[in-house]
């Protein structure tokens, strides 16, 4: 069973990497963290490399050890997390692809099973979620540190507890933190509530030019890297614009545009039955059913009329 080979390759590394996709969110820094300080209790040598995470996530236990680069010499393990494509993994993939043993642990619908050992539960509304079992399996304790970063990973990947992957063990595990001392609320609120003023300002201007397409059903809209240059924006000062315009009534299919150094970074989100990971397919990208993303070189105008076209037809 893959279970059995990952713990088998993590017991016998002598050290091991852990790496997660560029740009990452709670749910990317919340299982890397967990997985290393986990491998940490275990007295493994191991090495988590993220060259930038937001500022958001440095409350978390771990992060001060994490680094922006690994060593030069081939890792016996390595682990990539919450990551469903290699390509994602960015300037870092040498450290996983120069590995003797690749392993992956993650829970997207578009995953294109790129290790030696690939353990994915697309049906886990978080990566946090899917590293519980591989946890216990290699006998870590769920240490009051090691639970706040996977809450963190569960609390930002379900929206705070409110999309439909969540499970009943997404409450009983959470639950259980919480008779450790997790402070549940104080998580929720640094992750979900708590808004930088970067961030307000971008999601002002997102919301200025928001239009509103096909009758309702779509929503475009974006940001330049002006946007992000004036109002001082942090790496992921942009989340949350597109959900903000998915959950206007009537909309099925949200699409946001994020210009980077070459063309733009596509995030599309859905609320009933258009499949946005399919659409991000044809975008160079992936993800789940009902949030994705991928990439698009083009400029504003043509890539505008190409995503919204695609949306279009799946309506
Ligand atoms: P977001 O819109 O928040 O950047 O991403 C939504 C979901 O799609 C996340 O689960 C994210 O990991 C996934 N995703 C975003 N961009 C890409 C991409 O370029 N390729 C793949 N495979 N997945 C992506
Ligand atoms: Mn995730």
């Amino acid at each position: 069973m893959t279970l059995d080979k990952i713990v088998e390759a993590i017991q016998n590394a002598k050290d091991i990497v852990i790496l997660t996709h560029d740009i990452p969110d709670g749910d990317a820094i919340g299982s890397s963290l967990a997985m290393y300080l986990g491998l940490k209790q275990l007295n493994k040598n191991v090495d988590i490399v993220i060259p930038e995470y937001p500022e958001t996530y440095s409350f978390l236990p771990g992060t001060n050890e994490i680094k922006t680069e690994g060593k030069d010499e081939p890792y016996d393990v390595a682990i990539a997390l919450d990551c469903g494509d290699v390509k994602r993994l960015n300037g870092f993939v040498k450290y996983f692809e120069n590995a003797n043993t690749k392993i992956q642990i993650d829970h997207h619908k578009i995953n294109t099973m790129f290790a030696d050992y690939n353990f994915v539960n697309p049906l886990s509304p978080a990566c946090s979620q899917v590293l519980i079992i591989v946890l216990e399996t290699l006998g870590i304790e769920v240490t009051k540190e090691i639970g706040e970063c996977l809450l963190t990973g569960i609390i930002t990947d379900t929206g705070g507890f409110k999309y439909q992957g969540v499970t009943a063990e997404t409450f009983e595990f959470t639950a259980g933190l919480l008779s450790r001392g997790v402070n549940v609320s104080s998580i929720y609120k640094k992750v979900m509530q708590t808004v930088s003023k970067a961030r307000f300002e971008l999601t002002k201007r997102a919301i200025n030019r928001l239009e509103l397409l096909e009758g309702g059903k779509i929503t475009f809209t974006y940001i330049t890297k002006q946007d992000q240059e004036e109002t001082n924006s942090g790496i992921n000062d942009h989340d949350g614009i597109v959900e903000i315009a998915r959950d206007i009534e009537g909309v099925e299919v949200a699409i946001f545009l994020r210009e980077k150094d070459e063309g733009y970074k596509l995030s599309l989100r859905s609320n009933e039955y258009v499949n946005v990971a399919d659409i991000c397919l044809m975008f160079n990208g992936g993800g789940h059913l009902r949030a994705a993303g991928g990439d698009i070189n083009l400029p504003l105008e043509q890539a505008k009329e190409r995503i919204v076209a695609a949306c279009a037809k799946k309506l």
